[in-house]
């Protein structure tokens, strides 16, 4: 296999620990190969059609629109799957034929089976007020790469423990690891307009944009521009997708991602960004070629 640059961890390295699925109430635990299939048999009915999966390569545009006024609050919601397949034009690139990531489980039944070796990305979005987003610690729990703690404890992984204290040090020292606390959160309160006169800022609503894929070898970074029908509004940010480039999972249930994985935008950032419409334009590139700029996320 053609060494990779980017890679930072060996496939037979990665965790197959079943995670919580992020998804609104859904309870199910949801392993890695089983996340493709989870996501279309069970929450396909927020969009409707055939929009809900895209295939996404690398550095090419995704786009898809959402309603923000039809958001619920305080449930994450996935606004479709991106299924990464590397860099166009050769079956070959595709990242578990290249040891990126474990195959998709599918059945036979699913209609899915040419997508097993892509890497499935989750688009999603939370509505939350502003002080459940403005309190929540999102930026300062440990960012080591270790097993999630189960309340069940035959869930947890065979000999990862051993792993974790031959590693850990490591892992501690890692560039990935120290990043986050040194990286400013996307949005402070100081950014915020001033709330219209009469106006609570508990009220306010914030919308968290982010994507979440499967523990994998490497890192993969997403653009993200929110804009308005003309153009004339937008914003953009530059994240790693989360969970990937990890040996465990780090956003393991239905908690808000940390801020260098994802987009903040304030209710009123959302109602510029609609205008009179109802819709925002979201467009996603995805590269797992990305090099981490210094000082960065
Ligand atoms: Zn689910």
């Amino acid at each position: 296999m053609a060494f990779n640059p980017f890679k930072i961890h060996e496939l037979e390295d990665i965790s197959h620990l079943p995670i919580r699925c992020p998804l609104e109430n859904c309870m199910d635990m949801v392993a890695p190969m089983d996340l493709l299939f989870h996501l279309k048999a069970h929450h396909r009915l927020h969009t409707p059609g055939d929009t809900y999966l895209h295939l996404a390569f690398e550095a090419e545009r995704c786009l898809l629109t959402f309603d923000p006024s039809q958001l619920p609050s305080r449930k994450t919601i996935c606004l479709g799957v991106l299924l990464f397949g590397g860099q166009r034009g050769s079956v070959g690139q595709l990242p578990a034929i290249r040891g990126i990531c474990c195959s998709n489980r599918l059945p036979p039944i699913s209609g899915l089976d040419a997508l097993g070796d892509f890497l499935p990305v989750m688009i999603l979005v939370r509505k939350s007020s502003f002080l459940e987003w403005f309190l929540l610690d999102r930026n300062t729990k440990p960012d080591l790469d270790v097993p999630p703690k189960w309340e069940h404890h035959e869930l947890s992984d065979p000999g990862s423990q051993d792993w974790v204290k031959k590693e850990e040090s490591e892992i501690n020292n890692h560039p990935e690891n120290v990043e986050s606390s040194q990286f400013p959160p996307s949005f402070s309160p100081e950014d915020q307009e001033p709330a219209e006169e009469g106006e609570d800022i508990r009220d306010l609503a914030m919308y968290t944009i982010w994507t979440q894929g499967v523990p994998c070898t490497l890192p993969l970074h997403v653009t993200m521009t929110a804009f308005d029908r003309i153009l004339s509004e937008g914003r953009s940010a530059l994240r790693r997708v989360a969970n990937t480039g990890r040996v465990y999972p780090e956003i393991c249930g239905k908690e808000l991602p940390k801020d260098r994985n994802s987009m903040t935008l304030s209710q009123r950032e959302i109602d510029k960004l609609c205008g009179t419409q109802h819709h925002v334009q979201l467009e996603l590139i995805l590269s797992e070629r990305c090099q981490k700029p210094t000082g960065c996320f």
